[in-house]
């Protein structure tokens, strides 16, 4: 069994790498430099295409709590960023030209095949095993076939609204209630008076919002507008919008608030709400600001922010199965950005699910679920299996992991152990034996 990893990305790379070191045929297609995509910049493998920083190195984060997990399934691409740390205080950055270098370098030496070539479809093969792991610039080509493949289950462009934890709601002033008293009480309503209202919408105006980038221009806001665009056009729109309060009483006075913001589950547990019609394109500081300016949202804790960019991605509650394999074609697995989850370490935690279950596969054993208490097992189980039948990109996060006042350091205790035990009853760990097989790696 042949296994053809498509993307030489965080993802692929760390794919490609842990499979070879278990003794698997692997095949790498990689098409930079022949075909560049619009925002990777060389031909290394593994490029960190905007911030150098990995996040949060403490385990009261959860880039921190992550990073501990990657540890444990023996990450290459963790173990080279810390070969190429920067002083970045409690961040892991890293060094990126020296860190792409050093993956490239360790790919090529492991015996895998490298084929330098832009894949535009998977052909029909009844023994080899796919994964996709061509990231958020997935080429033109390949897209389309893979549109073809999944139907209107693919996304080109994000649209997020925040993403508040339930905990830091304030519930004496936001309330339950549905428009026009119809509905099982599903949403959250935070009301505002008129002069609230004109706070926050002179805060709206006149917040910063990131640049668009060039390759963006025509895909974005063809489908949906963000809320500072919408409040652009004329200081009452956002009354007849996102705001809307028509037929939403408030049961402490009995009356429709001036303007309503309404608050959605985001997740089965409920530990986590989005804010309903806020996709933004704001920098991250002034969403903090303008959400505090809620009623009820003051101490908000925000775990994702909004953004509006470009961002090639499947709908994975529909189309994969619990090992993110296509449900109806279970030789084509997905992993990184392409699934939903968002973020350098985010995509190499996905890959290393995908690759321990397909090393399992090849030994003839059956694929396994993560627990549900590690960061990696909540995260993939939120892009699989979430409330809402659309999937909005997500990044690590504690609200994923049950209620927000949890003790972290016990919540991430719990997960370590947890994955420790479940990677030594799935055997991955005995499979890296043949580990070291490059110089220093
Ligand atoms: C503009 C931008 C800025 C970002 N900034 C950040 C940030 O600051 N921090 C952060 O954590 N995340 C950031 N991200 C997200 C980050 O890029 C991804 O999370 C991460 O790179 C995804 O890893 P991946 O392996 O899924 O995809 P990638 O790392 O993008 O790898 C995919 C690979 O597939 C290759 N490929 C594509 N199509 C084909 C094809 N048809 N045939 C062969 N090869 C192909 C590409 O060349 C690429 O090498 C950003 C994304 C974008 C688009």
């Amino acid at each position: 069994m042949k296994v053809h990893v498509v993307g030489a990305g965080l993802s692929g790379s760390e794919i490609a790498y842990q499979l070879a070191i278990r003794g698997l045929k692997v095949i790498l297609h990689e098409m930079r430099p022949s075909k560049m995509t619009p925002v990777h910049k060389t031909s290394y493998f593994a490029e960190l295409v905007c911030s150098n920083s990995l996040k949060s190195d403490s385990i009261k984060n959860a880039s921190g709590l992550l990073k501990r997990e990657l540890e444990l399934f023996g990450s290459l691409i963790l173990r080279v960023a810390r070969n190429c740390a920067v002083p970045a205080g409690k961040a892991l950055a890293v060094d990126r030209e020296e860190f792409s270098k050093q993956v490239t370098h360790v790919i090529r030496e492991s015996g895998i095949d490298i084929v330098i070539e832009e894949l535009r479809y998977i052909p029909d093969s009844k023994e080899d095993i796919w994964i996709i792991a061509t990231g958020p610039a997935t080429s033109d080509s390949f897209a389309s076939w893979l549109r073809e493949k999944v139907g209107h289950n693919m996304y080109f462009f994000d649209a997020v609204s925040p993403i508040i934890t339930a905990d830091s709601i304030d519930y004496s002033v936001v309330f339950r209630a549905d428009r026009y008293g119809i509905g099982n009480q599903d949403y959250l309503n935070c009301p505002m008076n008129e002069y609230e209202y004109d706070r926050f919408y002179e805060a709206l105006i006149n917040a910063e919002v990131l640049p668009v980038k060039d390759f963006e221009k025509d895909l974005l806001f063809e489908r949906c507008k963000p809320i500072e665009d919408i409040a652009k056009s004329g200081k009452r729109s956002l009354l007849f919008g996102p705001m809307k309060p028509t037929g939403i009483i408030d049961p402490r006075t009995g009356k429709q608030p001036f303007a309503v913001v309404q608050l959605r589950k985001e997740n089965l547990d409920e530990t986590l709400y989005n804010i309903v019609g806020f996709q933004t394109r704001l920098k991250w500081g002034e969403q903090r600001k303008i959400i505090r300016l809620i009623p009820g949202l003051e101490k908000a804790e925000i775990v994702r922010y909004g953004v509006m960019h470009k961002n090639i991605y499947i709908n994975s509650r529909k189309v994969l199965d619990p090992f993110m394999r296509l449900k109806n074609d279970r030789k084509i697995f997905f992993a990184g950005q392409i699934t939903g989850v968002e973020g350098y370490l985010e995509s190499v935690a996905s890959g290393l699910y995908v690759a321990l279950n397909v090393y399992r596969i090849s030994k003839n054993q059956e694929p396994l679920e993560l627990p549900k208490s590690t960061m990696t097992g909540c995260l993939l189980n939120y892009i699989l299996k979430g409330t809402d039948t659309t999937l909005q990109p997500m990044y690590a996060n504690y609200g994923l992991m049950g209620p927000a006042n949890k003790n972290r350091e016990e919540v991430a205790k719990t997960a370590l152990r947890d994955l420790e035990n479940f990677l030594n009853y799935s055997q991955w760990k005995e499979g890296g034996i043949r580990e070291n097989t490059v110089k220093g790696f």
